[in-house]
């Protein structure tokens, strides 16, 4: 379905990102990766993801970075013409209350998880429209409906990220081009594991029971949401089916944001 299409996703090559690369290469799309890790383990995945004969490429720069989001994109631009699929994916949490909330984390959590995807939707937008084709898909968060405590700078970010994906479906809402956010609840990841570990620590319990709590305490199901399932919703929003879509955004949180 997505033969030869050129999809970016930011942050892919870890949890959620890696989904909806591996769900994007199955239907054909050549996927431009991005994050940090290991060497050797990015090059694995890329290699796995190549079965699906498609190509991929990698790009570790640090997406906080205005400048470098610029020089990606001018890379990608020289090697690969266009990005026809947009996934802002990339995306970091902290929590801490107000008062002690380090000033140098919310700037890192507004640059990756908000202004990141404003940079790279700039950016990408111009061969869209010549194209007259293009998918920008916004990885938010149920956070972006809906608040947590101890979460101000992803909250923020993250109904940032909700305006600007409205924004852009309008202001490409006579083209072929799209923009919808997801928003996911729970999905267990390294950004939510993390989470467990220190809740596991502070409460002086057991990681299963951290991880029940944490599941427990917002999400009906009691289940966590899969990456793959992300992935699948990714390519929807990628279908012709999915052409008038525009500016939505697509809860999948185990009905967290129900109640
Ligand atoms: P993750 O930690 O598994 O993956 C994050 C990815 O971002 C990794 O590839 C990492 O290398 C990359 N990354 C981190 N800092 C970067 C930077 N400065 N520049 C470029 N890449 C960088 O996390 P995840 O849970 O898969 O989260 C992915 C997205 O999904 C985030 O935007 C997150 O807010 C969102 N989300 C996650 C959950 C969840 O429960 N896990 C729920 C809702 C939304």
């Amino acid at each position: 379905m997505l033969k030869n299409k050129i999809a970016l996703v930011t942050g892919s090559t870890s949890g959620i990102g890696l989904g909806v690369a591996r769900a994007l290469a199955a239907q054909g799309a050549h996927i431009l990766f991005n994050g940090f890790g290991d060497a050797q383990e990015i090059a694995k995945i890329r290699l796995e993801t190549e079965q699906q004969n498609v190509r991929t490429d990698y790009y570790k720069h640090d997406l906080t970075k205005a400048d470098q989001i610029e020089a990606m994109m001018e890379i990608i631009h020289t090697n690969w013409g266009r990005v026809d699929i947009l996934v802002n994916n990339a995306g970091i949490q902290h929590v801490a209350p107000m008062t002690d909330f380090s000033v140098e984390k919310w700037d890192q959590v507004l640059a990756l998880n908000l202004s990141a995807a404003f940079h790279t939707s700039r950016l990408a937008l111009p061969a869209m429209q010549k194209n007259n084709w293009g998918r920008i898909i916004n990885i938010a968060s149920v956070h972006g409906l809906v608040a947590s405590t101890q979460k101000s700078a992803y909250v923020t970010a993250k109904h940032g990220l909700i305006g600007l994906t409205k924004v852009v479906a309008l202001e490409n809402a006579r083209s072929g081009i799209t923009c919808n956010a997801i928003c996911p609840g729970w999905v267990l990841t390294p950004l939510v594991q993390k989470q467990i570990e220190t809740r596991a620590q502070t409460d002086g319990v057991s990681l299963a029971v951290a991880q029940d709590k944490l599941l427990g305490e917002k999400q009906p199901s009691a289940q966590f949401v899969q990456p793959s399932q992300i992935g699948a919703m990714s390519v929807f929003l990628c279908s012709d089916a999915a052409s008038e879509i525009r500016g939505a955004s697509y809860v999948m949180d185990g009905g967290w944001s129900a109640q």
